[in-house]
């Protein structure tokens, strides 16, 4: 199998730098019109020129490729509607969104201003969604698309320091669900990258030996495979120097009280069988987890 991108569009935010930049000189090498969108502002967000996403359209194009840039900010709805409406004055279509901008206002949560904890939720909650919305109807028109999300172990799994970047993250988990279900009758894939890369993000958090090895187009591949025409919907891709994994939500079978022994006590008591991990599976939709405890209960009334 050769994974090509001929006469698709892709739109890549936050690809003026990091993990962006390499999935958009990426999609370009294979074939696919790029646009490069980023706002050039400063790892928390602040600022803002079009430097950034020039400099990357100049190396695809010097390459061979074809892509030109845009300066939305993706937290600015209308913003992000212009970029798809510029996408299509240009190239007619937009077959890939890869949802990668993305900010830092890290704070401990007794240090941390409502503001910065919105800013960041704007950014890379609401952005994702606005890039998401605006594409949606012409993906469903055409009957094709391919929506990468981009979440963080931050929000998958928890990270100090980072409440608001990590309600943020595990939010795109929870739309990501949501639209594969909506989109998956109209060819519309819905993927989620979790990627760990050397980039301005990381630079103070690793040691030099470790920021080696995990180069950020070690996890480009990735997000192409999930940009693909077999590409999977609703997976999470963790994704980091040349490593990957798939991730998601399990939950234990579940345990049933009769209501006479229904207390916060016997609740206690089971505990340890309630958290049984042994026990656990995943769900494809919430109705499937729904329906299983309709199931336990009225199974347990029926004796
Ligand atoms: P980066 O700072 O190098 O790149 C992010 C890019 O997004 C920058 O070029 C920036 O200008 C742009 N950007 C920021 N806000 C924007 C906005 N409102 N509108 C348009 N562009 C905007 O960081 P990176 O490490 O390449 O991060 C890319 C994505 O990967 C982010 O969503 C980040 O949260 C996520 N991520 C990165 C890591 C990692 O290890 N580097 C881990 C988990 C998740």
């Amino acid at each position: 199998m050769n994974i090509r991108f001929d006469g698709k569009v892709a739109i890549v935010t936050g690809a003026g730098a990091g993990l962006g930049r390499q999935h958009a000189l990426a999609f370009a090498a294979r074939g696919a019109k790029v646009v490069i969108n980023d706002f050039g502002g400063s790892r928390e967000g602040s600022g803002g020129s079009s430097a950034a996403a020039l400099a990357v359209v100049e190396e695809i194009r010097a390459a061979g490729g074809t892509a030109i840039a845009n300066g939305a900010n993706v937290a600015d709805f209308g913003q992000v509607q212009d970029m798809v409406a510029q996408t299509m004055d240009a190239f007619g279509r937009v077959d890939i969104l890869v949802n990668n901008a993305g900010i830092l206002r890290d704070k401990s949560f007794a240090k941390m201003d409502v503001a910065d904890f919105r800013t960041v939720l704007d950014v890379h909650l609401m952005g994702s969604m606005h890039g998401s919305k605006a594409v949606w109807d012409i993906m469903r028109e055409q009957k094709y698309g391919r929506i990468v999300m981009t979440t963080s172990a931050a929000g998958l799994y928890g990270n100090f320091g980072q409440a608001n970047y990590g309600a943020a993250k595990m939010g795109l988990v929870g739309l990501m669900n949501v639209l594969h279900q909506e989109g998956i009758k109209n060819n519309i894939r819905i993927n989620t990258i979790a990627p760990i890369a050397a980039t301005r993000m990381t630079a103070e958090l690793l040691p030099p030996e470790a920021l080696a090895a995990i180069q950020p187009e070690r996890v480009t591949p990735g997000v192409l495979f999930l940009c693909s025409e077999a590409a999977p919907s609703r997976v999470v891709l963790s994704a980091g120097g040349g490593a990957f994994a798939a991730a998601t939500m399990v939950e234990t079978a579940p345990c049933h009280f009769s209501a006479d022994t229904l207390t916060p006590e016997a609740i206690a008591n089971r505990f340890a069988e309630i958290s049984d991990w042994s026990t656990a599976s995943a769900y494809g939709e919430a109705g499937q987890e729904v329906g299983r405890f309709i199931e336990t209960s009225l199974g347990a009334l029926r004796g």
